[in-house]
């Protein structure tokens, strides 16, 4: 069920003890919507604690509390609200058995329907952060520059670095006002754009494996098993062949683990979140992702079918 973000405040004016969280595969707003909303929630009184059920990439751990954040285990936490940030319901892994209490979803995420949870989403909103800025003004709580560094971090993160097609003038004027709030943008670049050196070895491995599709339209990149293990990100390596002037579509397959492949896709034209969607993933129109539970040969002959198939169409 659809409700605007008025109700969503209510909702959350209404309960005390309030389990919070967000994808796995966390990227910057993930992390920084359920950090920025855990801090605001606390400062009107109530219990929130963030629940991630995977790692998170270095860069995002100098955040503002990031060291609270818990994994899901067998014990149960005791709440009366699961706030679930940045992605639909089925996509928090194990967290989803930590309470029973009612849902609800806020989110950005054009695949996201909301059927059988309450879902206040913004699909033009370029972040879930942008939408939590807003769910400030709504809750009255002021932004600390804690709030504001991991509210600007999801929104530099989404947009790239407020470059992609989903930069508005509201994404700006956000930003603008997050700055005023005590953000450092340049301290903040500098903490996402690190890379390990095994990183950065990676990329270059992926850079190897480069083919390319449909006289040029699409190109991809193909990791196995053996290549990944060795380094714990792959953020970034997309938008490196998503740069060449003949693609539309760019992917990256990364084989996780034996029939386990991630797909990440970036498009210039192609609605990729329909791609994603078919394939039982979801995501944006210009970047979306999917895992498909198959052989890395097996995925990568799906996949160039079914993007194939789009940019015909
Ligand atoms: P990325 O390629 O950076 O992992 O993901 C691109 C976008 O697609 C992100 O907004 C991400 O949340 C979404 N996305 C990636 N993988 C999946 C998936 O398996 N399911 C859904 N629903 N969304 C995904
Ligand atoms: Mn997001």
């Amino acid at each position: 069920m659809l409700i605007t973000l008025s109700e969503a405040a209510s909702k959350i004016k209404t309960t005390n003890k309030i389990l919070i969280t967000a994808h796995v595969q966390p990227d910057g707003d993930a992390i920084g919507s359920t950090l920025a909303t855990m801090q605001m929630l606390r400062s009107l009184g109530k219990t929130a604690q963030v629940f991630i059920d995977d790692s998170v990439r270095k860069n995002l751990h100098a955040l503002p509390h990031f060291e609270e954040i818990r994994r899901p285990s067998a014990e149960k936490f005791d709440a009366d609200l699961l706030l679930i940030l940045d992605t639909s319901p089925d996509r928090i892994g194990n967290v989803s058995k930590l309470t029973d209490a009612p849902i609800l979803n806020i989110d950005h995420h054009v695949t996201n329907k909301g059927d059988g949870y309450e879902l206040c989403v913004d699909t033009e909103a370029a972040a879930t952060c942008e939408i939590i800025f807003r769910l400030s003004k709504e809750l009255d709580v002021e932004i600390t520059p804690d709030i504001a560094t991991c509210l600007y971090t999801g929104i530099a993160t989404d947009t790239g670095f407020f470059q992609f097609s989903n930069t508005r003038a509201e994404t700006l004027a956000i930003a603008s006002k997050l700055i005023t709030y005590g953000v450092s943008p340049h301290f903040i670049s500098e903490q996402l754009e690190k890379k390990s050196l095994a990183e950065v070895r990676g990329l270059s491995a992926a850079l190897n494996s480069l083919k390319m599709f449909y006289d040029d339209k699409v190109a991809g990149m193909i990791l196995d098993h053996e290549t990944a293990k060795k380094f714990d990100s792959t953020e970034g390596f997309i938008d490196e062949i998503r740069v060449i002037e003949t693609v539309d579509v760019a992917f990256l397959i990364t084989e996780k683990a034996p029939n386990v492949c991630r797909v990440s896709m970036r498009s210039k034209g192609v609605d990729v979140s329909k791609i994603a969607d078919k394939l039982g993933g979801g995501g944006h129109i210009r970047a979306a992702g999917c895992t498909l539970k198959t052989t890395l040969a097996d995925a990568e002959k799906i996949l160039v079918e079914a993007i194939g198939t789009a940019i015909r169409n």
